[in-house]
């Protein structure tokens, strides 16, 4: 038996069903490459869902790891340590925002954003106890946890899972006359994802985010932007909301945020609304742990300083520009924003798995989404080079 499936085999057996990966083992990473257990090399296209945009093992994220853990990594927050202010400070700064909460993964970060509404609601907005609505959009991805999930309109992530937390509204994305309609005295928040990234690459039509949040704006309502999948330069600017000029009222940052090294994230809103958080109220026994803030900052600093962003916008147009010169009767559709591409396959054709399978043996890692959609997101180091290598083998898979 191979080195891959005797893991595979090890793996399977002990470790719960709750994935279905493709049936290759990686076993080192560096930059937009890894490496499996057999010494093949392959070009990551999915970075960890968008956790690895800086790519894998960035020196910079290294070493200030190396540096962190030769002083301190957990101090709870029973005590100050002395890196969170100033990764939080700078987290501020970049975003524009007052402040921040930090948290460890997404989901933890929806359900933060979540009690800052709902409290915001009850003090500020003087809602009735208990009556707080919180509206969501059809195709959402949220998170896992049985909050999240109550309001997902997947199936799958639901069945099994209830009964759910009540106080969500679902509404169709990509219409605000659904937002405005929807909205009652009891609303507090509008939670919406900018780009539905793992609902299939879903871009709604320009101006949605603007006309949302003045609606949000007009009804007092807060507009919750989670950008834990699109932030950080993920659509070719530092957040996908910026391509509007919108500033939310919660902004909610995950995945890159720990630069593919550790779980970081983050809500980051105005005084006014931070201020309903009072001591006790909320908390987490790792969240703005000193190495974790470590981590963040140096995150940070290499998606600002390397202006991932831009080289994002550069490529993500460039490479999206020739998959849609591709010619192939599998295409349905190339959409997305910067390096977040999605290539639906036409539903006469075979799902995308088959697509991501044969892609894995050309070399390159994807993951489909949804049924139909292969999704392109490489890290966002990425060299036009790197894209040059991919095209010919994408070409290739998807022409078969
Ligand atoms: C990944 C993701 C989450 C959940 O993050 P986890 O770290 O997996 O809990 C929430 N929202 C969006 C948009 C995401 O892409």
């Amino acid at each position: 038996m191979s080195r891959t499936a005797e893991i595979i085999k090890e793996t399977e057996k002990y470790s719960a069903h709750n994935y279905l990966p493709l049936p290759v083992v990686l076993s080192k990473g560096e930059g937009v490459w890894v490496w499996d257990v057999e010494g093949n090399r392959y070009f990551d296209m999915l970075s960890s869902y968008s956790a690895v945009n800086q790519g894998h093992r960035h020196p910079a994220l290294l070493k200030a790891v190396r540096e962190q853990i030769d002083r301190i990594t957990l101090t709870s927050r029973a005590f100050h340590n002395d890196k969170m202010g100033e990764f939080l400070k700078y987290l501020c700064q970049i975003a524009k925002l007052d402040k921040a909460l930090p948290m460890n993964t997404g989901a933890e970060a929806v359900e933060t954003a979540i009690k800052a509404a709902r409290k915001w609601g009850y003090l500020k907005k003087k809602v009735k106890k208990d009556k707080a609505e919180i509206i969501v959009c059809e195709n959402n991805f949220h998170g896992r946890t049985t909050t999240i999930v109550g309001f997902s309109s997947e199936f799958q992530y639901r069945d099994g899972f209830g009964p759910f937390t009540p106080g969500f509204v679902q509404i169709p994305y990509n219409d605000p006359s659904a937002l405005k309609r929807a909205i009652t005295k009891n609303t507090v928040g509008f939670l919406v994802e900018p780009v539905q990234a793992e609902g299939g690459v879903i871009v709604p039509k320009g101006g949605y985010l603007k006309e949302t949040y003045e609606i949000c704006k007009k009804n007092n309502v807060l507009f919750i932007a989670d950008e834990i999948q699109t932030g950080f330069g993920r659509t070719g600017k530092l957040f996908c909301v910026d391509w509007e000029g919108v500033k939310p009222d919660i902004l909610i940052v995950g995945k890159s945020l720990g630069g593919g090294l550790y779980p970081v994230s983050a809500i980051l809103s105005r005084d006014d609304i931070m201020d309903v958080f009072q001591p006790g109220d909320h908390g987490s026994t790792f969240a703005g742990n000193p190495l974790a803030a470590a981590i963040g900052l140096a995150a940070l600093r290499v998606t600002i300083e390397e202006n991932l962003a831009k080289n994002s916008k550069e490529m993500g147009d460039y490479f999206m520009g020739e998959l849609k010169n591709i010619e192939s009767p599998h295409i349905k559709e190339v959409r997305g924003k910067g390096l977040l591409i999605g290539v639906e396959i036409k539903s006469s054709s075979e799902t995308a798995r088959p697509f991501c399978e044969h892609l894995k043996e050309e070399g390159i890692l994807l993951k489909e989404t949804h049924e139909q959609i292969v999704r392109f997101a490489p890290p966002l180091t990425v060299t036009r080079g790197e894209i040059d290598w991919a095209l010919p083998r994408i070409k290739k898979v998807l022409c078969e």
